[in-house]
């Protein structure tokens, strides 16, 4: 017996949820890549996207993912024989100093483990240290999707600036735009990193990079740049055809116009807000599972360091979380994330991790929809957990709804 047929939700922190809005944007003929309706429609996106990150900025767009969106910074931001230095809260910030040193830059890594945000003391430590000031940019990552630490970034500006180093400050958001709270020009971020298919619920294949002044002119010569990659044209392209390097990504475009549309007629305010609070019900829950039981507990303790687009959590002892996963999917049509960076794939406890998104298109009857599902699991599996936490997440429901 299963009770898996009907809608599927896929609640991995990405793809996300696509809003059959969004889909319905792309199902249309191809559009003319020269003239018309696709330029114009176009030329709307750059204040919106403006406006979601805060920042009255230059946007470059990718067809890329995550990864590609990275690469796009990178080879913008260093020349050959240049140093970064990497701040790491989980497998992304490390994935993202990995993505730099093949092209010949010097990667220094300050790595603040799986479950606490980054300490801007020891990034003011580390930049005063570096007297000849060889450092030209600070990574990091606002939300990891990893481990769900999310960092504060005006906190890192404050130890750049505090150090009275001339280091770019850029910024993964590619997990928590549209879901956390951001604001790049007010808090003096050079380079914002994002991708499509989590907070802006397009599908996977645009990456969007938003470059400050300053970043502009600090790497007009970068030497690693590439006619594909280089953003002055991208961000600045007197014809359309310049912000893609070739053929524009036609049918994402629609769909990102179409999602932006709809995070504005929701208010951003609210968007974040939403995401704050279903969070906290996901939270709740997963603490009550854990009262008594403290194989099973939230990755972050302290919620403040929380991300809220996506929640990593331990539900131990191994391969609890596996076979949990496994029952959510196959018996109620709920697929939960893989635990990421808190055990190699082949050691054991791998499968004592996993990961709860809800970032995007998702509301009250998903989430609460995808706890109840667990908590259908745990009783099927005999896995021991506190009670209450379907109650527990109610209540957050209804406080803050
Ligand atoms: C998803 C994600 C990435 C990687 O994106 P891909 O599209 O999988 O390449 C990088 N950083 C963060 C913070 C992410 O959430």
């Amino acid at each position: 017996m299963t009770l898996a047929h009907g809608r599927r939700y896929l609640a991995i922190p990405g793809p996300s949820t696509m809003p059959d809005r969004v889909l319905a944007a792309m199902h249309r003929a191809a559009p003319n890549i020269y003239a018309g309706e696709l330029p114009e429609m176009v030329g709307t996106l750059w204040p919106d996207l403006r406006r979601l990150a805060g920042t009255s900025g230059h946007v470059a767009l990718y067809i890329a993912n995550g990864h590609g969106a990275w690469e796009a910074a990178n080879m913008n931001l260093f020349s050959r024989g240049d140093r970064a230095l990497v701040l790491a809260t989980g497998r992304f910030g490390i994935a993202w100093a990995e993505s730099v040193k093949p092209l010949g830059v010097t990667v220094e890594m300050l790595d603040f483990g799986t479950a606490s945000p980054v300490d801007p003391a020891r990034v003011e430590q580390a930049l005063r240290a570096d007297r000849q000031h060889g450092i030209k940019a600070v990574l990091v990552t606002h939300v990891d999707t990893a481990s769900s630490v999310r960092n504060d970034i005006p906190a890192i500006r404050a130890a750049i600036d505090a150090a009275g180093h001339p280091a770019l400050l850029a910024v993964d958001c590619i997990a928590s735009m549209g879901c956390d709270p951001f604001h790049m020009d007010d808090w003096g971020v050079d380079v914002v990193v994002s991708a499509s298919q989590k907070g802006l619920m397009v599908p996977p294949g645009l990456g969007v990079l938003w470059i400050s002044d300053r970043a502009m002119e600090r790497c007009r010569d970068s030497d690693l740049r590439t006619p594909y990659w280089n953003w002055t044209p991208r961000a600045t392209a007197s014809e359309f055809w310049q912000h893609w390097a070739g053929t524009a990504p036609t049918h994402h475009l629609f769909a990102l116009r179409e999602s932006l549309t709809m995070i504005a007629e929701e208010g951003l305010p609210a968007v974040w807000a939403r995401h704050a609070a279903l969070a906290q019900t996901v939270w709740a829950a997963v603490e009550a599972w854990g009262e008594g039981h403290p194989d099973i507990a939230l990755n972050v303790a302290d919620p403040a360091h929380r991300g809220h687009a996506v929640t990593a959590l331990r539900l131990g002892p191994a391969p609890n979380a596996t076979r949990l996963r496994d029952w959510t999917e196959q018996k109620a049509g709920v697929t939960l994330g893989i635990g990421l960076g808190m055990a190699a794939p082949d050691d054991p406890a791998w499968h004592g991790f996993l990961r709860v998104a809800h970032m995007g298109h998702v509301n009250a009857h998903m989430t609460l929809g995808a706890l109840a599902v667990m908590q259908a699991g745990l009783i099927a599996l005999d896995i021991p957990h506190g009670l209450g936490a379907l109650e527990a997440a109610a209540r957050v429901v209804a406080r803050l709804a």
